[in-house]
Order: structure tokens, then sequence, then C-alpha cells
């Protein structure tokens, strides 16, 4: 059985004219404002900044081919460096700047990024990467030194006409370590891009009028999307926040009458749970999109009761992003919604392939407008997940009920999911093995109530150690939200006869304890 959301036309176009068409009818609308106030900038201020300073970049030879990087929290001038890079021909790559010196190296290598556009406080981080990456030019929003300020970027004349093929051309590289291994670049299209803007646009609508919290990260497909792309097109106002804090996140939706919120669902325990919660006044709230990993049924229930504003939750991935949505209230317990409109899903056996009937579990494939070209320079790993028909393998275990509403059972990937965000387990392993106490090791994501999941360590001691050494060490090596958070000692490691660790096995035994 294929299940099928609405029919929807892609405009053949490039993303930027997509944007920037629809975003010029807003004129004097406020389309993005800073969390404390300081900065904000009109419709009509946005396509004069992005449109100079595409014609900046251009002006310096950046364009078709050319990949600009962005390694920034949410501050109100990301959306224009973005679009710039896009409009001039170009493309960016977002980063994460909670990663490590060393992931992101290899992630501007990767791309072959020459300009890395950053904020002062991430000045000293970004020079030091441009000895060792094809990055030779730090464009900074401020001002440090012995870096470009952004503001010497942007000329007059006339904007560059974008020249490409939107079907084929870059846009935007995210990363993803998709079913297994280490985080990989996610290729996305104009298409694709100004696919995931017009459906997350049709399922989660906001429109003129609304205001939009953006606290989940532009450097991922959710923040990217569901508030860059999505709300400038519908002519939102977006409320930029640089990092997340329960009370400053309960001030922002009070102070700028908040009406759309975009949260993944640790920020839903909060607005569940949270004593903090009765000090505000979030009565301007008016929906609320839950995504990037599971929500918890009885939260979503206790967010409507207190909160009085619906909360529907919708699925995707980085490669393929707004999939799914919730259309009903309050949707079947615990069901993703139906596809959103262009998306088709079938349900497959594990084993077989076959594709099964209603209520039968076995991997979700997606295919639709939305979904990525490949993964950068890996033909193999692309090859593992994009089936030559177009279908997308999601490395996630559901089935699909007789009214098409689709249900997320468990997760057949490699891939944990802390506070929304990406772990692999594989990137992991590989640090502990490296501790010379360490004989074996298995890492998995276990269960937690704030975080959604958390990884676990299980390991194999050639000598005694404590679980805080080894927590510590691997804390030292990797970015802070991938840390390990538990361990526990086991005598051998349970694995396949191919020698791939069995993590299930692990999983179902650390439940049962
Ligand atoms: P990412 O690429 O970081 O967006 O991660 C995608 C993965 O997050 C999916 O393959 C799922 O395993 C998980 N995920 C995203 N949304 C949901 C959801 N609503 N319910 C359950 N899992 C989700």
């Amino acid at each position: 059985m294929i299940v099928t959301g609405p029919p929807v036309e892609i405009p053949d176009t490039s993303l930027t004219s997509f944007v920037l068409e629809r975003a010029a009818r807003h004129g004097d609308a406020v389309a993005i404002v800073d969390v404390d106030g300081a900065t904000r900038y009109t419709y009509a201020e946005l396509v004069t900044a992005v449109r100079r300073a595409a014609a900046g970049l251009r002006a310096r030879g950046f364009g078709r081919g050319d990949v600009l990087a962005v390694l920034a929290p949410n501050v109100p001038e990301y959306p224009i460096v973005v679009h710039a890079a896009v409009a001039a021909g170009g493309a960016v790559v977002v980063l994460n700047p909670l990663d490590t010196a060393d992931d992101l190296a290899a992630r501007l290598t990767e791309a072959g990024a020459r300009l890395l556009v950053t904020v002062p406080a991430e000045a000293d981080k970004a020079l030091e990467l441009t000895r060792r990456t094809p990055v030779d030019e730090v464009v900074v929003l401020g001002e440090a030194a012995g870096t470009t300020p952004f503001s010497a970027l942007p000329v007059d004349g006339p904007p560059p006409e974008p020249d490409v093929d939107p079907a084929e051309d870059m846009a935007a590289l995210l990363h993803s370590s998709g079913s297994t291994g280490h985080p990989k670049g996610v290729v996305l299209t104009h298409r694709n891009m100004i696919a995931k803007a017009l459906l997350t646009s049709l399922v989660a609508p906001s429109g003129e009028g609304a205001r939009v919290l953006a606290v989940p990260p532009f450097h991922h497909a959710f923040g990217l999307t569901m508030m860059m792309n999505a709300s400038l097109v519908q002519g939102s106002t977006m409320v930029t926040m640089r990092r997340f804090d329960p009370e400053a996140f309960l001030k922002a939706i009070q102070d700028h009458r908040v009406t759309h919120l975009y949260i993944v669902p640790t920020m839903a325990v909060l607005l569940a749970r949270s004593p903090l919660v009765d000090r505000y006044d979030l009565s301007s709230l008016r929906s609320i999109v839950s995504g990037g990993a599971a929500l918890d049924p009885a939260v979503a229930d206790l967010v409507r009761r207190r909160v009085g504003c619906d909360i529907a939750q919708g699925y995707g991935l980085t490669e393929s992003m707004v999939s799914f949505m919730q259309d009903r209230v309050p949707a079947a317990p615990a069901s993703v919604g139906r596809p959103a409109p262009g998306v088709e899903c079938k349900v497959v056996d594990v084993d077989t392939g076959e594709v099964l009937g209603p209520d039968r579990d076995g991997e979700v494939l997606i295919r639709g407008p939305q979904v990525m070209k490949g993964y950068l320079d890996a033909e193999e790993a692309t090859r593992r997940v994009l089936e030559p028909d177009g279908f997308l393998r999601t490395g996630d275990l559901g089935h699909v009920d007789a009214d098409g509403e689709l249900f997320l059972v468990d997760r057949i990937k490699e891939l944990i999911k802390y506070n929304g965000q990406q772990v692999s387990p594989v990137e992991l392993e590989a640090v502990l093995l490296t501790h010379p106490k360490v004989a074996d090791a298995a890492v998995v994501g276990v269960p937690d109530e704030q975080a959604g999941e958390v990884p676990k360590g299980f390991v194999v001691t050639r000598e005694p150690a404590t679980p805080e050494e080894l927590m510590a060490f691997v804390a030292e090596r990797v970015a802070p939200y991938k840390k390990i958070r538990r361990i526990g000692f086991v005598d051998r490691i349970p694995r396949t006869p191919v020698g791939k660790v069995e993590r299930r096995t692990l999983k179902e035994r650390d439940n049962a304890a």
C-alpha cells in the first residue's frame, strides 16, 4: 500500500526567486526581529539587504558552484546571509557552533567552502579554521580583528540573475549521519528547498500577522525549513533567539506575543511540566508544531490543556523534512499524521522488501520533491538510502493505518536523538575504544523523559575503570550535545555473526534492568 498526500506543484525556479518574490509582497511588515528588539528588518529591507549582499558576493567572484559556510546561532542576519549566497548562484553549508573544531574542519573541507560567515564570539575559532581548511576569508556579523565585517560586503548594483538548474544545483548542505556512521553532507537542491518551504506553509501555515519564535537552530533542517524559509515566504514575523533557555524562551513568547511555535519535544516537556510556565502570559499562542523526535502523547495533552493551544506533531528527516504532519485535532495518539502534499509513503518488510498493507510494521520509505539529491561525494552511502525509483529509506520502523496515518514504533538505523539533535553511536564507540582501559564498547540511546533519549555506553574493560572517568574522557573529545551520559559495564558486547553490534539486545537488556 502506498499512501499519498494531496498533489502540489513545485515552481521551477531558483530558491531565491521563490523566497524573494513572496517576501517582496509583504513590504512594511516586520520580517525579522531579534529577541531583545535591537535589530529588525521589514520585508522590504530584507529583500534589499539580500540583493545587495548577493551583489557583493558576486563582485568578489562568488557564484555558481561555490559554497559559503555559516557558523552562527540564530541571529537576525542569518537569513540574509543564506539567501544572499543562494541568490549569487552558490550554496550554503550551515554549521553547528557546538561542534568541535575537528568536526567543523572536516565539514568545511568536504564542502570546499572558501568564505566563512560567523559572529564575533566565534571569530577566533573561525580564524583558526582557515589554517586547516579551504576557507580563506572570515566574514563577521559585527567586528573582530583579522576578519571582514559583513557590513563591508553589500554593494549597490543590479542583483545577480540567478543562473541555476533548480532540480540539480545545490542550494544548501546540511549534515546527518543517516542510517549509520559519521555525519554526511545532505545535498538539498533549490527544488528541495522550495518544496520544503511550500509544504511547510501548507501543513503548518502561519501567514501575515503571525509571530513565529525561531528557537530551533537554523543549522538544522527543522529550523532552516520551518522558520527561515516557510515563515518568510508567508509574511510572518520571525523572532530570532540565539540559544534555548527555559526562562528566556517563555519570556520571548510573552513579550513578543508569539503566535506560532516550532519546538522539539524537550520544549514541550517544559511547557507541560515546568512551574515556570505559570509566571508568563502565553495566551498569544495559537499553534505549536513539534518535530525532530517523538512527542509523547501524554505530554502533548498536558500542553493542550495547560497552554490552551493546539499542538501537532510533524515527522521528517534532514534528508526529507516535512514529510508527515498531524492534521486532525487530536490526531490518533502517537501518530505522526498523514503525508504532506506531494509526498508518497510505503512501508516495507525489513527482511524481504515486500510492500506491506495497513497496520503492519516495517521500514518507512518516503518519496517526494523534498527528498534530498544525495549525500555529498558519498555514492555508496547514497545508494544505501535512496532507491533507484526515488524512495528514501528512512531507517524508521512503523506502520500506516487504514486512514493513512503513520505510526512510528522504533528506529532501525543507528541514530540517537538527544533533545532532537543527532548523535551517532558509531562516532562515540570510536572515541570510547581509544581509551586505554576499554577493550570493547557499544553505544545505544536509552529513554529519558527530558531529552527523549540519552547516549549510554556499554563497556568491556581491560582493567577497572569508573563510569565518571570514561564519560569525562568522551566529553573532552566530542561536542557537548554528544556526551555519553550513562555507562554500563558488561562482560561481552553482543554482536551478530558479521560483527555488527546488536544494539536492540542492549536496549532491551537496559530496559529490563
Ligand atoms: P533529523 O535528520 O535530525 O531530523 O532526524 C530524523 C529522525 O528523527 C527521523 O528519522 C526519526 O527517527 C526522528 N524523528 C523525527 N521526527 C519524529 C517524530 N515526530 N516522531 C518520532 N521520531 C521522529
